[in-house]
């Protein structure tokens, strides 16, 4: 079950004429945007990637990119793994200006040379496919809400320390 690495660089336009495609996974260290925000924490993003000319000519990429990360959950803040899978269509375009007559159905992908960086590609469908906010299906922050360990603790640690609440006697004796 060994998985082909997949190129940095692909021409997607050739591709799409021989209507390739190409499988692989691309190691997690190469997702800095995501990084920021989340930890992946499978090998690396699964990704499958279909390159094909459809009816009207346009050269499309449908991808499906799937990956495991933890994000935040939005109740106790601890990790939550997710799995996110997108599934997307995306035609070429030269240019900014050729994108306008791209149909609707597609995501325009700017290409303006022959070459395409597959990883920013990628990270950016993940990206979009993050969810907003994500949840422990099991969070158990509203049964003990207050009543942590944790919280305890914090309590202890700012309980004025008893000579400060001497000095603040003593200003106050001064002040009368
Ligand atoms: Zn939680």
């Amino acid at each position: 079950m060994s998985k082909s690495s997949l190129p940095d660089y692909v021409n997607p336009r050739r591709l799409a004429v021989q209507g390739m495609a190409l499988e692989g996974q691309i190691s997690a260290d190469s997702f800095k945007r995501i990084a920021e925000v989340a930890t992946i924490t499978s090998q690396g993003v699964e990704v499958s990637l279909k390159f094909f000319c459809d009816e009207e000519n346009f050269k499309v990429i449908s991808g499906t990119v799937e990956v495991e990360l933890d994000l935040d959950c939005q109740r106790c803040l601890s990790p939550v793994n997710v799995k996110v899978i997108s599934d997307f269509e995306v035609a070429i375009a030269a240019s900014d200006e050729s994108a306008k007559n791209i149909p609707k159905h597609y995501e325009p992908v700017i290409v303006e040379e022959d070459t395409l960086e597959l990883v920013p590609l990628i990270e950016e469908e993940l990206i979009l496919a993050l969810p907003m906010h994500a949840y422990h299906d099991d969070c158990d922050v509203q049964m003990s809400f207050g009543e942590t360990e944790l919280d305890a603790a914090e309590v202890e640690e700012t309980t004025p320390n008893p000579f400060h609440v001497l000095a603040n006697l003593k200003v106050g004796k001064s002040k009368n």
